[in-house]
């Protein structure tokens, strides 16, 4: 096989397998009866999945021989031999086969030469993966503008990408039990049908896990729209906030047990995922009260942050927090890098306090270069948490040279792993980029085929696949826009 022939097929792939060949020869039809050898140490159900899986993507009913057998490398780990007459996966369990099946789905190729499409075909290879970092993330926001059909395509366009876990940031839309008038009172999110996707998610490799801001963002909205998801429809809850609604009041004793109530009912309803996010970033007003502001804001932060630690630790959650407010801005040793902490906050200690097995979330957006000669940013932030015994997830946007870069720095440094941000761009010319690359960072940071024009159709490719199996049919549920022209510039507009 030639290099262009393996560039075409290896480019195809995101994220690209940790190794893997090519060899020449007789296709391997993808047929009713195509003999498929598992091997897995863990059988239970891997059968009825594996048939499940090859009717859903190539619409056959292979020959499918189970053997059990021991496997030493990692969980997700996975390999594949494919030649002309057999296709052999060997993988531990589950979570192995399931990665080891969206590989082949992405490589696998329609047989030419007919109107109709007939069958698939693989070449024959030999794939050997496993991933860099445990956990690789993706973060994505329900606003009142996001339709759930949307996260529904985000999170199975994460999930073939390899992505296990999202965190779901909801803002005001969740519709509280416990507290109705937490949330936006005429934009709430469909609950079944959010219930669905988190069961889909599961299914397909990914656990969802929610977010809810516990120190800043209280206002459940983006602070450049001046809007606040509780306190817009209710001025009598004004006493739960410091004076400008933008953080919660951490003196004020009902504020906690509000906070407590929707924090177990959003954890229950996620099934009860083994992660948190509490956020905690950008509190800038954080402690302005008259009784916060008489207090010493260490303490009350320490105590706000560990009462939420112990309450999900208790529950089988880790806690997931944002990097920012635990450092100084003005500390020269962050400069190129964010942090949010002021100095008047005398924040910068409070880390020390806290439990060491609270997951620092560092979200750096920018490309800091170091030095001209070797421009990688030497990502300080996330270094300092890891020397001081955190497992730390770097977190990404938009800039790709800084999410490629991250994702190299966390596997050089084993972190626990990559969490990818979207905010309210995760759609338009970014969205192939943001998706590709991030997963090509998180799963195998040697390979990052970036912004290349095949990357881009090979994403529109995979939600094409992902459109099939949710029987999209109408035209502004394709690709990952609505709407091919701006509102202005169309005759509509
Ligand atoms: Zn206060």
């Amino acid at each position: 096989m030639n290099e262009r022939e393996i560039k075409i097929l290896t480019e195809r792939l995101i994220p690209v397998p940790q190794n893997i060949t090519f060899a020449d020869g007789a296709d391997y039809i993808i047929n009713n009866g195509c003999p498929v050898t598992l091997k897995a140490m863990e059988t239970d159900g891997i059968t009825e999945k594996a048939a499940e899986i090859f009717k859903s993507y190539w619409n056959v009913v292979p020959a499918i021989t189970l053997r059990n057998e021991t496997w030493d490398k990692e969980e997700e780990a996975y390999t594949i031999d494919v030649t002309a007459h057999r296709m052999e996966i060997c993988f531990a369990g589950l979570k192995g086969f399931l990665n080891a099946m969206k590989t082949l789905r992405q490589l696998a190729e329609v047989q030419r030469g007919t109107e109709r499409l007939q069958e698939y075909f693989l070449v024959q290879c030999r794939i050997e993966d496993t991933p860099a970092m445990s956990f690789r993330g993706i973060h994505l926001c329900i606003f009142p503008e996001t339709p759930l059909w949307d996260i529904e395509k985000q999170i199975r366009l994460a999930a073939y990408h390899k992505f296990n876990y999202a965190v779901i940031e909801t803002w005001g839309v969740f519709p509280f039990e416990s507290h109705p008038e937490f949330g936006w009172a005429d934009v709430k999110i469909d609950k079944k049908e959010l219930k669905r996707i988190i069961r889909l998610g599961k299914e397909l490799g990914i656990t969802l896990c929610p977010q809810f801001n516990l120190l800043g963002h209280a206002t459940a909205s983006r602070s450049i729209t001046g809007k606040h998801a509780i306190l817009s429809y209710n001025p009598s809850l004004q006493p739960l906030f410091e004076p400008e609604g933008w953080t919660w009041c951490l003196t004020n004793p009902k504020t906690r047990s509000i906070l407590t109530d929707l924090v177990v009912e959003l954890h229950e309803f996620y099934d009860n995922p083994p992660f948190f996010h509490i956020g905690c970033d950008e509190a800038d007003n954080i402690g302005t009260c008259r009784d916060c502001r008489r207090k010493v804001l260490k303490d009350l932060v320490k105590d706000h942050i560990c009462y939420f630690h112990d309450l999900l630790a208790a529950r089988g959650a880790r806690t997931i927090m944002w990097h920012d407010m635990l450092l100084d801005r003005s500390d020269p040793q962050w400069n190129g890098y964010i942090v949010c902490g002021l100095p008047e906050h005398q924040l910068s200690e409070l880390y020390k306090e806290l439990p060491h097995d609270i997951v620092i979330a560092d979200w750096q957006y920018g490309y800091p270069k170091t030095k001209e000669e070797d421009p990688e940013p030497a990502w300080p932030t996330g270094k300092f948490f890891k020397d001081e015994n955190f497992d730390v997830l770097v977190c990404p946007w938009i800039n790709n040279e800084g999410t490629r870069s991250l994702g190299k720095f966390a596997a050089e440094e084993k972190l626990l792993g990559m969490l990818e941000t979207t905010w309210n761009i995760c759609h338009g010319p970014e969205h192939a980029r943001i998706y590709a690359t991030a997963a090509y960072a998180a799963w195998n940071p040697a390979v990052n085929f970036m912004t290349t024009l095949s990357t881009r159709l090979s994403v529109a490719q995979h939600m094409r696949q992902i459109g099939w199996d949710m029987g999209v049919n109408e035209y502004t549920l394709t690709g990952w826009n609505m709407y091919q022209v701006d509102a202005g510039h169309h005759p509509g507009g």
